[in-house]
């Protein structure tokens, strides 16, 4: 009974992460689609919902990134044993699939092995399952035509990249780390996009990597087989995307859909034919030699051994006692301080488990048109990405911000970075808004490099917008600590790097434990301060994350709204929260240092649970060592008495032996 609920809190909890973190598509939409879940009665009801929540708001996102508009009314299905997965799948799903979709009844199937036994794994299957529907839809043709290579290869490419991109690791540590346990799963399911380039890089190797046109006939083969034809396609389509960007996918799929063949629309997209594209790829995957950081790989492999030498000798030492029975106090009392502290090192996490983020559930009216100019070329999918996501955002906003946002927005791509300011040790500014202007100057550096990483700063932006917007309006002076920690709170899960989440984190513990916080009143200052301006962005941050989780988004939006028009944030305060402004921060403040503790810092470090594994692991090796040392002295000492004393007279039982040691 506990199981259960403890897997449908875990699978909640998963589908919550991914609703909550979708950008909010209806408002590109013109009737709210339909997403009905049939099957899985066992789960609750509320869970079912999140599903279906997911399941919409993926068919949104991939709309976006493939450019399509995908609206149709669709059904995921649960079935609730392995049989009737492989009836409805047919003769063409094999039993160990983890879910199919079936463009022609506008259906998604999801194993029970996945939605019964590994609950966090729906996310990632509803995405690779619907990204078949969106295809078929944008590409209209049957799936016979289109070759399996590149469905699957698209497919796992959006899907991993999509998850990545809504910054599951950041997830790790911003919502879940009060299940630090989770944390591994995802780690793993994270790492499942690097076991496919390391599969496909080892096939490689071997001479078994089939060629393009080879790997069609993998998928209708056995388990190996299929697998290296999942990852093969994966890999050739992800190196296309890093290599090429999205814009290339995007132009990819429209000459596609123009009715160009494959060859051609790869021409198109690439500047280069199939079989030149193709013996690129052959060649980085040669070339790379180590798939991604070499530090990164060695820290993985040094956590996984010690992992298994711990446990390796935890069990001999086990396996020791047993056998002979002895009181060995030293090495039970060892092994129990040890499986304290890494069960401890599990299930403490930070027990600030942030909210769900902020995106407005039904926004579409009012959203401004928005222009993109560019000093330098850019692709035209590119452009239409960028304003759709300003477009999208700023039509979210006008609802969470309750101020409808109607000025048309300019989008200025810089050549030059020299415009923009260095700010300390937060390096470059990557991007400026000038809310009485409508206009956003995006600095080289972040358009220039990564799209996935530009949505997040435009998400930014388009708040300073929308909230400067109505702070002029309203007339009150907008607080550079709302501003700014609104902008970050609201960009959430869009963050540029993934790094930055943990970044703020462990620059508001270094804060809380060297008492360097800063008052929220002189926050205004410190943002001008090179030395003063990190912590001023994640204190703003993780204040107004404060407010919106301990009084509920509602009478945070009511807050906002109040503010905008009051003469102090006191007033807006009292009156929108019920409570004094000042008491409100120091229970924050309360909180803050009663939740932070000086392992949280060291847990905040992957160097250092290294080194904490290694350690345990080197200290159960010495335990040992030493144990078996005494007894071998016990034994010896054993050995001499029987030289003096009358054997039988000697009990034979070890603990005996071990306790009477002769004089
Ligand atoms: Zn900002």
């Amino acid at each position: 009974m506990l199981r259960l609920r403890a897997v449908a809190i875990l699978m909640l909890l998963a589908l919550a992460l991914v609703a909550a973190s979708s950008p909010s598509s209806s408002s590109l939409a013109s009737s709210p689609q339909e997403v009905r879940v049939r099957g899985g009665e066992s789960l609750p009801k509320q869970t079912r919902e999140l599903i279906a929540a997911a399941a919409r708001a993926d068919a949104g996102e991939l709309s976006r990134r493939y450019g399509a508009a995908y609206n149709r009314d669709f059904t995921v299905y649960l079935p609730g044993t392995v049989e009737e997965f492989a009836r409805i799948g047919g003769a063409a799903t094999p039993a160990e699939a983890i879910g199919y979709a079936d463009p022609s009844r506008d259906l998604v199937v999801v194993s029970p092995a996945v939605w019964k036994g590994e609950p966090w794994r729906v996310g990632t299957v509803l995405l690779v399952e619907i990204s078949h529907l969106v295809l078929d839809e944008k590409l209209g043709l049957d799936r016979e035509e289109l070759p399996h290579w590149l469905d699957e290869g698209l497919s796992t490419d959006a899907a991993l990249d999509w998850s990545l991109a809504r910054g599951w690791p950041s997830l790790q540590r911003d919502r879940l780390t009060r299940y630090r346990f989770l944390t591994l799963t995802l780690w793993q399911s994270i790492s499942g996009s690097r076991q496919q380039e390391l599969a496909t890089r080892a096939a490689l190797r071997r001479g078994d990597l089939p060629s393009l046109a080879g790997i069609d006939g993998l998928f209708s083969k056995d388990t190996s087989d299929v697998r290296l034809a999942y990852a093969a396609s994966y890999s050739f389509m992800h190196y296309l995307t890093r290599s090429h960007g999205e814009g290339a996918r995007i132009r990819l799929l429209g000459a596609l859909e123009g009715g160009a063949d494959i060859d051609t629309s790869f021409r198109l997209a690439f500047g280069k034919g199939l079989a030149a594209l193709e013996k690129d790829w052959r060649a980085s995957l040669l070339e790379e030699g180590w798939p991604f950081g070499m530090l990164s790989t060695l820290a993985q492999l040094l956590v996984t051994l010690t992992v298994v030498v711990f446990f390796g000798v935890l069990l001999a030492l086990g396996v020791i006692r047993y056998r002979r029975r002895g009181p060995y106090s030293h090495a039970r009392r060892m092994s129990h301080l040890l499986i304290a502290i890494i069960v401890t090192a599990l299930l403490l996490g930070t027990p600030t488990a942030g909210a769900a983020t902020q995106t407005a559930g039904t926004a579409g009216r009012d959203a401004p048109p928005v222009s993109v100019k560019a000093e330098s070329e850019i692709p035209a999918a590119y452009r239409s990405r960028i304003s759709a996501v300003v477009f999208d955002r700023a039509a979210a906003l006008s609802v969470a911000y309750r101020h409808s946002y109607e000025r048309p927005v300019t989008v200025l791509l810089a050549a030059r970075s020299d415009r923009f300011p260095r700010v300390g040790a937060a390096g470059d500014v990557l991007a400026v808004a000038r809310p009485a202007e409508a206009s956003i100057v995006v600095s080289p550096k972040s358009w220039r490099g990564d799209p996935k990483g530009l949505d997040g700063v435009l998400a930014h932006e388009v708040s300073h917008l929308v909230l400067g917007d109505k702070f002029a309006q309203g007339g009150a002076p907008l607080p550079r600590w709302l501003d700014e920690g609104l902008a970050q709170y609201v960009a959430g899960t869009w963050d540029f790097d993934l790094d930055w989440a943990g970044q703020r984190e462990r620059t508001m513990r270094a804060a809380v434990a060297s008492r360097s916080l800063l008052p929220i009143s002189s926050l205004e200052p410190a943002f001008n301060d090179p030395d003063s301006l990190s912590l001023a962005y994640a204190e703003s941050y993780g204040f107004v994350q404060y407010l919106s989780v301990t009084f509920g988004r509602q009478r945070l939006e009511r807050f906002v709204d109040r503010a905008s028009s009051s003469p102090s944030v006191e007033e807006a305060a009292e009156a929108a929260l019920g409570r004094s402004f000042g008491d409100v921060e120091k229970e924050w403040r309360a909180q803050l240092i009663g939740d932070t503790q000086w392992w949280q810092l060291l847990l905040d470090d992957q160097t250092f649970l290294v080194l904490l594994w290694s350690v345990l692991a080197a200290l159960v090796v010495l335990g040992f060592l030493l144990n078996s040392r005494r007894k071998r002295r016990a034994y010896e000492r054993m050995e001499e008495d029987d030289a003096r004393w009358d054997y039988r007279e000697v009990s034979l039982d070890e603990r005996e032996a071990d306790d009477r040691v002769p004089e």
